[in-house]
């Protein structure tokens, strides 16, 4: 039986989970980290390309379930929540990155997109279900009403990418909102900028999306500031850029 206080929507279309594995296309030797495995819809498909790989559950009894269903040579269940999970303490072999895959609950999906963004330097990549909503708001060009503060934090840290859209009948039970694969590979050259202290910066300026970026930032930055960095203070915050932002950010404040 799913439990709602997990967030447990288990997948069970056999074709979305073969356009999952196929999107992720596991590797034989690569380090595979799987969030939530829940029944092991996934799981299961990816071991048939892997020889080992290693899942977080919350959920004691999916624990055990798990750990009955599979060898420790195959599967390493780590038992406990994915939000203070050290990522880095999963082995890689010299010179290889994890790979990151999970059907996440979806009612923490924000706390641990940012939580993962500290193992960003360790990560190959990460392929995550979510809801439609938030998969849209990340991957949200500036000028768009769903461009804030998700998009420009994550797209600081990583390319992205909507992969597909799933509908509520591919799980048991069906959630209520629609959902969609993203995938999601740190940047290469990320713009120098304190992580904290961009951080503030974005959600000041989205705290009042309705005004303009003048007043958004006021009392924190000057209007010349704000065409110091490149910045019309007269556009309204969803229309600044990232680079933009950073920018910003690395100006002194007034407060
Ligand atoms: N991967 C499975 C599937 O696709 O059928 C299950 C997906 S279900 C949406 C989310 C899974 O994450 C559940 O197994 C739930 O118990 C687990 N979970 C919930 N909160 C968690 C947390 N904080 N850390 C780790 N796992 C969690």
């Amino acid at each position: 039986v799913a439990r709602k206080r997990f967030g447990q929507n288990f997948l069970t279309d056999k074709q979305v989970l073969s356009d999952i594995i196929d999107a992720i296309a596991p590797r034989q030797g690569e380090t595979m980290v799987e969030i939530g495995p829940g029944l092991a819809a996934m799981t299961a498909l990816l071991l048939k390309q892997l020889d080992h790989m290693h899942v977080v559950e919350l959920d004691r009894d999916l624990v055990t379930r798990l750990e009955k269903a599979y060898p420790r040579e195959r599967l390493t269940v780590h038992s406990g929540d994915a939000l203070k999970f050290d990522f880095g303490a999963i082995p890689v072999a010299e010179g290889q990155k994890l790979r990151v895959v999970g059907n996440l609950p979806y009612n923490i999906s924000s706390p641990l997109l940012f939580h993962l963004a500290d193992f960003a330097h360790l990560i190959e990549d990460q392929h995550f279900m979510l809801q439609k909503e938030v998969v849209e708001r990340m991957v949200a060009e500036p000028g768009s009403k769903t461009y804030g503060r998700l998009s420009v934090m994550l797209q600081w840290r990583y390319d992205m990418s909507l992969m597909f859209i799933v509908p509520p009948t591919a799980f048991d039970p069906p959630p209520q909102v629609e959902s969609a694969i993203v995938r999601m590979v740190p940047v290469k050259q990320q713009l120098p900028c304190d992580a904290k202290r961009l951080e503030a910066v974005v959600a000041k300026a989205f705290s009042q999306r309705r005004k303009v970026i003048r007043n958004c930032v006021a009392g924190m930055f000057t209007e010349a500031q704000l065409v110091e960095a490149g910045i019309d203070p007269s556009v309204r915050p969803e229309a600044v850029s990232l680079a933009q932002y950073v920018a910003l950010a690395n100006l002194p404040s007034q407060t």
